[in-house]
């Protein structure tokens, strides 16, 4: 079991920065991800976290003990890289207990541990076949057997499902999940899949170029997104935002979008100039009256809802709306937003508002 507080991490590599100042706290037996495009930084905060490379600066302290400069071997973390990395000669049963024999345990030990693995696992069934003619789940589960088996404080995994086509991918993620949950072991998994983390992750850290933009849970990552990179990069379709210029006064309850008075959460700061306001899909309703109007441009059918794209004075706006709801091409409505649901944001900063939606959050 670990808790994993990191402060003001930093790596450098020559002149680059991969990772600035970043902080977040891992607790105890959470899954854990770290979610972001390729290059922002998450698989060297991963492997700063395991050992695999020392900070510039900053610290990395696991159960309140200081390991920053520590190497790898001395923080019992177990590095899960690709599931598929076995030893293709050797069956099952010595795929997993390798890391226990070649530590010297007697024989009775490692057969008692190898069950409790292989039960945890339901792999009984192929302890004594060779691991090349398995399938890709059984191999994975003998991949993660083998890290199991060591009983490590905590588990890295750096996009473990990523070779995976897209169904079985869900599976294993499923049962991944199921086998934390059962285990209750602290994950910290790499991932640059939002819905991948929105569905694993009991907390997610978003990184973009270096830095941590947000961290807390999925909830709150996708309700009350600090900044439009999280806005934007998290829920598919993604935030609506509508640019205008205007002034949003202390405790206001409503702004002017180029004359049409829309609401939102009380502010709880002021600003003008150019501002956004962001609004999700399925927070925006077509109706008949308003004077938010647009012309639909296209529709995608979903079986359970739709997305309606509509062309707006303010862009481009997709609205999530039953799967009822007619909306020719062509066809103008007006749009009604839900003003408890909206998201301001500040755009030259691209830092969300402080409002009574996201206080405490941002
Ligand atoms: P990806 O999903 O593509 O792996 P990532 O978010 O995990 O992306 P990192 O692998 O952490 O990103 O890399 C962050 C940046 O640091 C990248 O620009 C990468 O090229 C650079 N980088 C990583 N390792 C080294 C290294 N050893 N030397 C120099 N640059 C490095």
């Amino acid at each position: 079991m670990a808790r994993i507080e990191i402060t003001d991490l930093r790596k450098e590599f020559g002149d680059f920065t991969a990772v600035r100042e970043s902080s977040f706290t891992i607790e105890d037996g959470e899954f854990f991800m770290l979610l972001g495009p390729s290059g922002c930084g998450k698989t060297t905060t991963l492997r700063m976290i395991a050992g695999l490379e020392l900070p510039t600066s900053g610290t990395i302290a696991i159960d309140g003990e200081d390991v920053s400069q520590r190497p790898a071997t001395e923080r019992d973390i177990a590095f899960v890289f690709q599931m598929f990395a076995l030893y293709p000669h050797m069956n099952v049963r010595k795929n997993i207990t390798y890391p226990l024999v070649s530590q010297g345990w007697d024989k009775a030990r490692v057969k008692a541990k190898l069950d409790e693995v292989a039960t945890i696992l339901g792999i009984h069934d192929i302890l004594d076949r060779p691991v090349g003619g398995l399938s890709g789940g059984d191999r994975q589960r003998v991949a993660l057997g083998r890290a199991i088996v060591r009983e490590p404080k905590a588990f890295m995994m750096d996009e473990p499902l990523g070779a995976l086509d897209a169904e079985f991918r869900e599976r294993m993620a499923e049962e991944l999940r199921a086998l934390h949950d059962r285990m209750g072991a602290t994950t910290v998994y790499v991932t640059h899949d939002q819905l991948e983390a929105m569905q694993m992750g009991d907390k997610i850290v978003v990184m973009n170029n270096a830095v941590v933009e947000q961290f807390g849970t999925p909830r709150e990552i996708y309700d009350t997104p600090a900044t439009m990179f999280v806005a934007d990069f998290i829920g598919d379709p993604s935030m609506n935002f509508l640019p205008f210029d205007g002034t949003v006064a202390k405790r206001a309850t409503s702004v002017d979008l180029a004359g049409r008075a829309v609401a939102i959460p009380a502010a709880r700061e002021g600003a003008e100039g150019r501002l956004v306001l962001g609004a999700r899909p399925e927070h925006i309703s077509l109706t008949d009256d308003g004077p938010l109007r647009g012309r639909v441009v296209a529709t995608e059918y979903l079986g359970t809802s739709q997305v309606v794209t509509l062309e707006t004075d303010f862009g481009e706006v997709k609205v999530r709306t039953g799967a009822d709801r007619r909306a020719a091409a062509g066809e103008t409505a007006a749009l009604a937003i839900d003003g408890k649901r909206v998201t301001l944001f500040d755009e030259s900063s691209g830092r969300a508002l402080r409002s009574e939606l996201n206080e405490g959050v941002v």
